[in-house]
């Protein structure tokens, strides 16, 4: 069996997943049913990168060890991806022991087998000292990205990889394997890039502490590239055993037969996967990739989604919204993504859109048909498909047929080159001709006519004539079950359980699209009952309560307390790498070949420098923004730590009208028995969240002194009652 390897970005678990980070997931999965379905071996990989100054620096914000904060934000991900319906699936973190295994090999095995390869050199880059974060490489001044202070000049001995030596193989490579970089505009853009000269780069840190410890060399961690890159080995076991465990050599060195990988990545990070990861993998004598497709960003009604614009789409609401209508919320915001712009290119995402394609093409085009067919089965066949006889079969029949298979053909032949967009648009041709075969041939006029001539020879006739029409709808509709499958998991498997497929040819995951052949819809299966699969949707109050829950979800988002110290941690890491790739534009133009107008933003983020990040101001916010922050007067009652947290403390808070639970990060700076009795300023309205497993029903304020964020609580010199609102 042919393996098929497959892999989403590791997502950066500074956030929660928008929609962004589960388009390219979505992608992913329909990719793995779709081959899946062709009969490979899959194994299909996602993760989170976990490690990193940024995340440190939000973990201490939060209050927590960096190990306790990834733990938290990773379940985000785990769960969207549940909700989602995206099952099979590897989950790869960085942050898991293993991993550590992994990246030393790979690194190992550099340097034995290439030596040189890695050396020690001289790294220059410019540093704040105050909030301990390389800003940009190179010596050009720089102003930190937090406090705005000028960043010191610093230099330090760090690893470097000789990426200089890979010119020649990399050129190589992208002449012989064309497909390795895909859409192929892409491929133009990297090899412009090689061609333009390539410079060692620094994959050490000495002052990151957030790593994966660089071998025999205490002082050093592993800068992002080695330790994103290796998780899509370590997801598949490359570090167990002395070379990998069983599914690294059935996925990745293919020992038992042949496959392919697949790395599906955003446009941003195409660099790293295109340049940087298949050096790395040369140089340790690894197989590379068969395919790095870079797909475009999600921009939201053209604009770029910023939570400081508050115009973040997120997947959940989206679902529910359509769910409270009794639509398949998944289904449906999976296939709009795919069918609304070609694959690798930018798309808009608006709810006007979504609701727009799902009632014109799901509702109206194939829910119509399923619908239709159904109902006629059950009204005039009794309820069971019914008999084919091949001398009944008019052309008009037989061009359905030949219809369906050509489009099976043409569907799957995009399907193979990532043409997404492109196969639905074959397969809506063809639910474009079933509906017009059934207007014109009219099956419920053929059944009114045999009613009328009764048990006459005619009638028998009609009702044959009828029965091939039928049959011929039928037997088109499981093809769309079947070819739809990967797109439309949920629905085609309704509509694969209404036509009574399951019973005699197995669950519609286990069909084979080479197997799919006409005929095989057997007469006599009892059919289901008609039940619209795609309930049609009321546009405006389908907005509305789009517009309702998305709101509701974005609440969760506003920073309260700590948002200065907060906002810059949104902001991508860094301009590493700015000054060196300062030489070398061609990458960057991929970020304004579209819509001048609008600012994109990565699909998933990243922590991989982005040549064009910038700087983020804090944003103001309107005297109602700030109302809408409720604050309270309040009494700690009782406080006691949360074992297991050095940080933080569980706290008892009077608020007048009740008695709040609040855990607090203030563990290593207050006594919890000198806390009682303290009035304190509490947020009353966020909503609640679990700290390590414990209730947080509010917030305390308190102030942030110094480097490290020591904590000093807010509190009055006069006395003042329980519940005393501040505004
Ligand atoms: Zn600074």
């Amino acid at each position: 069996m042919k393996k098929f390897f497959i892999t989403t970005p590791i997502y950066y678990p500074n956030a929660r997943p928008h929609v962004g980070s589960a388009y390219t997931t979505i992608v992913c999965d329909v990719l793995a049913r779709y081959k899946r379905m062709c009969g490979y071996d899959v194994a299909f990989l996602t993760g989170t990168d976990e490690h990193g100054e940024k995340l440190e620096r939000a973990a201490a914000a939060a209050g927590l060890s960096p190990r306790e904060f990834v733990a938290e934000k990773r379940e985000l991900f785990i769960e969207l991806w549940k909700k989602l319906g995206i099952d099979n699936l590897r989950f790869v973190y960085t942050d898991q022991p293993d991993h550590i295994t992994s990246v030393q090999r790979m690194l190992k095995l550099a340097q034995k087998n290439a030596p040189g390869i890695i050396y020690k050199g001289q790294y220059q880059g410019r540093y704040c000292v105050s909030d301990e974060r390389y800003i940009s490489d190179g010596s050009e001044p720089a102003d930190c990205d937090i406090c705005g202070r000028p960043a010191e000049l610093i230099s330090e001995e760090n690893y470097f990889f000789r990426l200089s030596a890979f010119q020649e193989r990399l050129l190589k490579l992208y002449e012989d394997h064309p497909e390795f970089v895909q859409p192929s505009y892409r491929m133009n853009e990297v090899k412009s890039f090689v061609k333009g000269g390539l410079r060692d780069i620094s994959v050490s840190r000495r002052r990151i502490k957030w790593g994966i410890p660089w071998p025999d060399d205490p002082e050093q961690v592993f800068y992002v590239w080695y330790d994103a890159l290796t998780s899509y080995l370590t997801g598949i076991g490359y570090a167990q055993g002395e070379n990998g465990g069983p599914d690294f050599q059935k996925y990745w060195l293919h020992t038992d037969g042949p496959g392919e990988v697949v790395h599906m990545i955003g446009k941003d990070i195409l660099r790293f996967h295109a340049v940087y990861w298949p050096a790395f993998l040369l140089a340790a004598g690894l197989p590379l990739p068969k395919t790095i497709f870079a797909h475009g960003w999600i921009y939201y009604e053209q604009d770029k989604m910023s939570k400081s614009k508050g115009n973040v789409v997120y997947p959940e609401p989206i679902i529910r919204a359509l769910e409270s209508f009794g639509a398949p919320g998944n289904d449906a915001l999976r296939y709009y993504l795919l069918r609304e712009a070609p694959f690798g290119q930018d798309t808009s995402f608006s709810y006007d859109g979504l609701i727009q394609r799902y009632n014109s093409d799901l509702a109206n085009d194939l829910g119509n048909l399923a619908n239709r067919t159904t109902t006629m089965l059950n009204r005039y066949c009794g309820g069971a498909v019914p008999l084919l006889r091949r001398e009944e079969r008019f052309e008009q029949d037989q061009r359905v047929t030949e219809s369906a298979k050509s489009h099976t053909v043409a569907c799957r032949d995009f399907f193979d080159r990532y043409d997404l967009s492109r196969s639905l648009d074959q397969w809506w041709e063809f639910i474009g001709e079933l509906n017009k075969y059934l207007v014109v041939n009219e099956p419920w006029a053929v059944a009114a006519a045999q009613r009328s001539l009764d048990q006459s020879a005619p009638a028998r006739l009609a009702s044959h004539r009828r029965d091939a029409i039928l049959y011929t709808a039928a037997e088109a509709l499981r093809f769309s079950a079947v070819m739809l499958y990967p797109v439309l998991p949920r629905s085609a498997e309704s509509l694969w359980t209404q036509l009574g497929c399951e019973e005699y040819l197995g669950k519609i995951e286990n069909q084979r699209f080479d197997q799919l052949k006409w005929g095989d819809l057997k007469s006599g299966t009892r059919v289901g009952k008609p039940e619209p699969i795609f309930p049609r949707l009321d546009k405006a109050a389908t907005l509305a309560k789009l517009e309702e829950l998305a709101e509701a979800e974005r609440e969760r988002d506003k920073p309260m307390v700590g948002a200065l110290r907060e906002a810059p941690l949104q902001a991508n890491l860094a301009e590493a790498d700015r000054e060196r790739d300062k030489p070398k534009e061609a990458l960057k133009s991929v970020q304004t070949e579209k819509k001048p107008e609008a600012v994109p933003t990565p699909a998933p983020e990243s922590r991989t420098p982005n040549p064009e990040s910038r700087v983020p101001t804090p944003a103001q916010i309107s005297i109602e923004d700030f109302a809408k922050v409720e604050m309270r007067t309040g009494e700690i009652k009782a406080a006691e730590r949360v074992p297991g947290a050095t940080k933080l403390l569980k706290l008892q808070v009077d608020i007048g009208s009740e008695v709040r639970q609040v855990v607090a990060g203030i563990a290593e700076h207050y006594e919890p028995d000198k806390l009682i009795g303290m009035k304190v300023v509490v947020v009353v309205n966020l909503q609640p969240r679990k700290l390590r497993g414990v209730e947080s029903n509010g917030m305390i304020v308190a102030a942030s002194i110094g480097e490290e964020g020591r904590p000093v609580l807010v509190t009055f010199e006069e006395d003042v009652p329980n519940g005393a609102r501040l505004k």
